[in-house]
């Protein structure tokens, strides 16, 4: 991969990287659409993450199907597809990570203490092998976004973080890999974190400013949902993802939800620009 890379960078090619976990739907196609947009060579990588799964978390039942995602990586015109092994990315001995401090600290990183850090190092040896212009982030995970935009800038890495909004199912699920462990039900009751997240936004359009009223009506939505079981709602605002107490007109938010439907953990958010 690194030959390859440096092969189209010589010929002055540029490279658009899409870190992928796998098990692929049309979220991370969108985002292999924005890179061919872009840049001259995509590269999609699926590598699932050890260092990024918790010993309690699904590390080993992820879902995976390397042969459909190929296809379908192949029918979008991708042109190089980086699958590496555990071993390569993680040799024996291996002891560098990469961490970033603050904006790691809360919604998902309390919740899931080891995580940030096992996406900042992957994400770090991805571009240290792949030498992107462009890596293409999905707004679905914007903490994540948000951290690796922190990483690149502390860090001065030479390339452009680009994040793209989340695709939804047409019922208003967010796609996710993890959206087949629901059951009939869960999938079901699913649909109220997309059906909380319009309510936030209606209540902002008729001028609530308070982020406690906001969070407040969301709870008791997703609250009247008998499998759900909420991790936290936050509203964060866009840049340094520090809590908001109020809205200030003309500027943007997140609101941010973590909530589990029996087993599985589901994240979803919306931005608002007040
Ligand atoms: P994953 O394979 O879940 O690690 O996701 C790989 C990339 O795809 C991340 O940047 C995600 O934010 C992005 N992604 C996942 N789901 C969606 C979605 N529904 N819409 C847009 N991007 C997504």
């Amino acid at each position: 991969m690194q030959r390859l890379s440096a092969k189209n960078k010589a010929v002055g090619k540029t490279i658009g990287l899409v870190p992928t976990m796998g098990y692929l739907h049309a979220g991370h196609l969108s985002l292999v659409k924005k890179s061919k947009e872009k840049a001259d060579i995509t590269v999609v990588s699926i590598f699932v993450n050890p260092t990024q799964f918790a010993p309690n978390e699904d590390l080993l039942k992820y879902p995976r199907d390397i042969v459909h995602d190929k296809k379908l990586l192949k029918k979008a015109g991708v042109d190089y597809v980086f699958i590496p092994s555990v071993e390569e990315i993680y040799p024996k001995g291996f002891q560098t990570f990469v961490e970033v401090d603050k904006i790691t600290r809360h919604f998902e990183g309390e919740f899931r203490p080891i995580h940030f850090k096992g996406v900042t190092t992957i994400v770090s040896i991805l571009f240290n092998i792949v030498r992107p212009d462009y890596a293409f982030f999905g707004q679905k995970d914007a903490q994540q976004a948000a951290i690796i935009k922190r990483m690149v800038k502390d860090l001065k890495m030479d390339l452009e973080i680009i994040v793209c909004p989340i695709i939804r199912e047409q019922d208003g699920l967010a796609k996710s890999s993890r959206n087949i462990y629901l059951s009939v039900q869960e999938r079901k009751d699913a649909l109220v974190l997309s059906r909380s997240l319009k309510t936030a936004q209606r209540l902002i359009k008729e001028d609530t400013k308070s982020a406690t009223a906001i969070i407040n009506k969301m709870k008791e939505e997703i609250s009247s949902v008998s499998t759900s079981k909420l991790d936290y709602i936050k509203i964060v605002d866009k840049e340094k993802f520090e809590e908001a107490g109020s809205l200030s007109v003309g500027k943007k938010y997140y609101i941010l939800i973590a909530c589990k439907f029996g087993k599985t953990r589901l994240i979803d958010n919306i931005l608002i620009k007040t």
